[in-house]
């Protein structure tokens, strides 16, 4: 069975998670650090706070932010839940623009027509890979005092080209903060995972407070318990505050062992799947019945990452429901999977905030017809050559 998508792990992987069990930390040891460190280098940015998973950290980028019930928070209705859910744990709105239809990335016309006066963020999403219009989306976010933080779960280790120069997603001007995730299906992973990418210090370390407790060991930050008592006003080497209301946010030292052996596979792992989408798009250009993924300009071509490959299909044209093709496909040894639903759709969303089917006509469409083929770096070309090969059976 071949599946959607799926990690790599290399032997080196393996003794690297081998060598932190016998280590003293599993966690709040040194190699969370040097992840984060590496992570930092390697994107080129200042931070990179490490956490639990995406959702956690894109929760800390709204904390940081003092997002709250007030503001109203656009993001890309093309996305897994997080993006969106993230808004709605500080109380605010989560709202959604549409998409363009041949990046299904967030469209910056649609953004514009969905401004509202409350609005203090925006979350493009990194749909596959590919960056939003991050250069206009900031430029008009920002013009109207909201802050922008893009969603690069998809696109661990990739980037765009933009004003004559190539930008890695976190390393980039046009967002005050970047999400990664690690989970396993993802460019890069770390069994679970995220981290929070920013320039800025004031963000950074309130997201280092708020991913343990808001407790702080820091004497330079004490403010003190209010105690009068000699004894009790002690400030021995026991001792922290708690300054805000934070979480256990925290990845372990397990985790970020193998995300520094994986961030050494990383190029590869990208080449890799640039490859594959470059055999997917050859072998599927001229089909009436499929559209391949667009990307907003050639020059992008050797910086995604390409966390999915997403096919739209004319269901219809081939007389069969998507249903009955993933079924078939999957006989054949191949899965597929369909990303994503309207986030605004969920029952959740429509219950909570009065969301109806027709607000993202163009995420709708492209809900309806999208599949997305296997993409993982250790797919052979033999399984690639299988996999367009029963895709183009389909209309028989
Ligand atoms: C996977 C994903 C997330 C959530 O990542 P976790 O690490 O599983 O929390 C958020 N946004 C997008 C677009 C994703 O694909």
């Amino acid at each position: 069975m071949i599946p959607y998508g799926k990690q790599s792990i290399s032997e080196e992987d393996i003794l690297a998670v081998v060598e932190t069990l016998r280590s003293d930390f599993l966690t709040c040891g040194p190699r969370v650090e040097t992840f984060e460190q590496e992570f930092a280098d390697f994107v080129g940015a200042k931070h990179a706070i490490a956490v639990c998973n995406a959702t956690a950290a894109l929760h800390l980028s709204m904390l940081v932010a003092d997002i709250g019930s007030a503001d109203r928070v656009i993001t890309s209705p093309n996305t897994f839940l997080s993006s969106a859910n993230c808004s709605a744990f500080v109380g605010a709105t989560p709202d959604f623009c549409d998409i363009d239809s041949d990046t299904y990335t967030m469209d910056l016309e649609s953004l514009k027509q969905a401004w509202s006066e409350d609005v203090r963020a925006v979350i493009p999403v990194a749909y596959a890979g590919q960056s939003a219009d991050m250069k206009g989306i900031a430029e008009f976010a920002r013009g109207k005092c909201a802050i922008v933080i893009e969603d690069a779960s998809h696109g661990t280790g990739g980037g765009f080209f933009q004003d004559g120069k190539a930008w890695k997603q976190g390393g980039h001007p046009w967002a005050d903060m970047t999400v990664f995730s690690f989970h396993p299906v993802k460019t890069l992973t770390t069994g679970e995972g995220g981290i929070l990418v920013t320039d800025n210090d004031e963000y950074a370390s309130k997201a280092r407070l708020l991913r343990t407790h808001g407790m702080t060991r820091d004497s330079n930050a004490f403010q003190g318990l209010g105690l009068d008592s000699l004894s009790l006003g002690e400030q021995g080497p026991w001792y922290y505050e708690m300054l805000e209301l934070g979480h256990n946010f925290r990845i372990t030292d397990v985790q970020c062992a193998l995300g520094s052996s994986q961030l050494k596979r990383l190029p590869h792992f990208i080449k890799r799947r640039q490859e594959i989408v470059a055999l997917y798009n050859a072998a599927f250009a001229d089909i009436d019945w499929i559209k391949t993924p667009g990307i907003r300009s050639a020059e992008d071509k050797g910086f995604i990452s390409w966390h999915l490959y997403t096919l739209q299909i004319d269901f219809t044209a081939i007389g069969k429901t998507r249903s009955v093709v993933m079924v078939e496909l999957r006989s054949k040894g191949i899965g597929t999977q369909v990303l994503y639903i309207p986030v605004y759709l969920q029952p959740y969303y429509r219950n909570s905030y009065g969301y109806n089917p027709g607000k993202c006509p163009n995420a709708e469409h492209f809900y309806s017809e999208a599949l997305s083929l296997p993409l993982y770096p250790d797919l052979s070309d033999e399984d690639v050559k299988k996999i367009i090969a029963e895709v183009l059976e389909l209309r028989h």
